[in-house]
């Protein structure tokens, strides 16, 4: 089975209903399933003639759009691997994704091409074609030609997608449609997707939260997506008030936001009872906006964890408890293991790596059998393991996992481990403190010690923060040697386009001032 395989099952049953809604400004455009995946057919019979084959690479750098979505659909659908390219990346990054995976077309949009520009001959050397998509029906063939599916099989790739990259050069992550399916799927059973779904879509397309985690289960699930351009927040307020959604997927800081956002209205207005789940993922969400959202909305956000190379992993139930500062327990058919430095198994209670293991896992980094060695283990029945580089406890008592954050942010101080997040989530609570984020200092007699770089809520910018009374607080909290010895006030902290901390920035920044 591949992904075009699981699409047609609504495509045939419901070929009349509405399954993308895009909207930019006043302008609507809608699709039905027909009208979408026709129109992906007869891109897909030009790409074709146009010599597009089974297992080329096409970049695709373009926003959330129809196009991206009828041109995804064409690609897969020849056996073609497309490569989504982050919109935000600039030339350094791109020359490296075109360099590493060599893709013979490029799917842009006008606005970027001046980012294209800027690129050498020789860095784009592979592309041999650019399609500029921004008429839909310009660029849609006038008189498509006939399409003659290849074989795809599910183990054939679907997708490179380069990681975020919060630490050196992004890599290329294989992902086939079997790994793809069974994140769908397993996603499909545990939050109990509907056709009746109304899934609003601000994530960008070109990362695994928005392709994946959305667009590809409204697809398979035979929902509606409603696709804007981004997450804006009076706007996508408006319209998760509007009636019409039921489901809506953010990363943290779009719930920090939103509760911003939400503060400010009129507690009468704030009628969420339509919606039917709000999930959260990609990076920390904070017990303090978890519980704000639920005081303003009446919604519990579900919390859940993937990566880019294992698809989704652990979730918070559906039904049951979901339980602040955690990511559940592990979804359908995936498995997971805690383990030590020595990669041995640590009883429930203990802190280690978390290792993930199933379908959804991807097959290798792209060109690089190295880093796809080092990142899997093998147990003594010969399973493979993904070392996700995650720390994370399980609960004994309530079997749910907490991540504690990566394991190259792990600070050890004296001997002793300091996990940041415990530290930013501490901070966070203090009257005044937006945000915090909390690296280690090369520390000549102590190794490593913890410094903290806080963003002020805007009340307290002006008088700023009493430092002292800030550490004689955080003795009260912490054991000492977790408390940060240097609070710095910034504006604003280092994210990419994902929103994640990019924490490798403020380390280089803590590195500058210590010489
Ligand atoms: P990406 O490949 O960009 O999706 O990033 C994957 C990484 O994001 C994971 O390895 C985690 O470090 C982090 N992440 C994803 N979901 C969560 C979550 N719910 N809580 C904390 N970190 C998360």
């Amino acid at each position: 089975m591949n992904l075009h395989h699981l699409f047609a099952i609504p495509l045939t049953r419901t070929p009349d209903k509405l399954c993308l809604q895009f909207r930019q400004g006043n302008q609507t455009r809608t699709f039905t399933y027909a009208q979408l995946f026709q129109a992906a057919d007869e891109l897909a019979a030009t790409l074709q003639e146009w010599g597009l084959a089974k297992g080329d690479r096409v970049g695709f750098y373009l926003g959330n759009r129809p196009e991206f979505v009828v041109a995804y659909l064409a690609v897969i659908r020849l056996g073609a691997i497309m490569v989504p390219i982050n919109l935000r990346y600039r030339r350094r990054e791109i020359r490296h994704i075109l360099g590493d995976c060599e893709p013979r077309l490029l799917i842009t949009e006008q606005s970027q091409l001046p980012i294209l520009d800027e690129l050498e001959d020789e860095e784009r050397a592979s592309v041999e074609a650019v399609l500029v998509v921004d008429a839909f029906n310009d660029w849609l063939p006038q008189q498509p030609g006939k399409l003659t599916p290849p074989v795809v099989t599910g183990n054939d790739l679907a997708l490179i997608m380069y990681t975020s990259g919060t630490t050196g050069r992004s890599k290329g992550a294989m992902i086939s449609h079997n790994n793809v399916l069974a994140t769908v799927t397993g996603l499909l059973a545990a939050w109990a997707w509907e056709p009746d779904d109304v899934l609003l879509l601000t994530l960008p397309l070109f990362h695994t939260h928005g392709l994946v985690v959305g667009l590809h289960c409204a697809l398979a699930a035979g929902a509606t997506t409603l696709l804007r351009p981004r997450f804006r927040a009076q706007e996508t307020a408006d319209e998760l008030l509007s009636g019409e959604p039921t489901l809506f997927f953010a990363v943290p800081t779009i719930y920090v936001r939103l509760v911003d956002e939400l503060s400010k209205r009129p507690r009468a207005d704030l009628d969420f009872s339509h919606m039917r789940l709000f999930c959260s993922g990609s990076a920390p969400l904070a017990p303090e906006t978890f519980k704000a959202f639920r005081r303003l909305t009446g919604h519990t956000i579900l919390e859940r964890y993937g990566m880019t190379e294992t698809g989704m992993n652990l979730s918070n139930p559906y039904a049951g408890p979901r339980l602040p500062g955690t990511v559940g327990m592990e979804l359908p058919g995936v498995f997971s293991r805690i383990v030590d430095k020595e990669g041995q198994d640590l009883p429930p209670g203990e802190e280690g790596e978390l290792l993930v293991r199933g379908s959804n896992v991807f097959q290798g980094y792209w060109r690089d059998p190295e880093k796809t060695q080092a990142s899997f283990s093998h147990d003594e029945l010969g399973q493979r393991w993904f070392h996700t580089g995650d720390l994370a406890r399980l609960d004994p008592e309530t079997g749910y996992i907490t991540l504690l954050g990566r394991s190259h942010e792990l600070i050890i101080s004296g001997g002793f481990n300091i996990y940041p997040r415990e530290i930013e989530e501490m901070l966070e609570t203090y009257p005044g403190i937006a945000e915090a984020a909390v690296v280690g200092s090369p520390h000549p007699e102590w190794g490593e010690v913890p410094v903290a770089y806080l963003v002020l809520e805007e009340a307290s910018q002006e008088e700023g923060l009493d430092e002292e009374a800030l550490v004689a607080w955080c003795k009260t909290q912490l054991a000492s040697f977790k408390v940060p010895k240097e609070f710095h006030t910034v504006d604003e902290l280092p994210r990419n386009a994902m929103g994640k901390l990019q924490k490798h920035l403020l380390k280089q920044r803590q590195a500058q001032q210590g010489q």
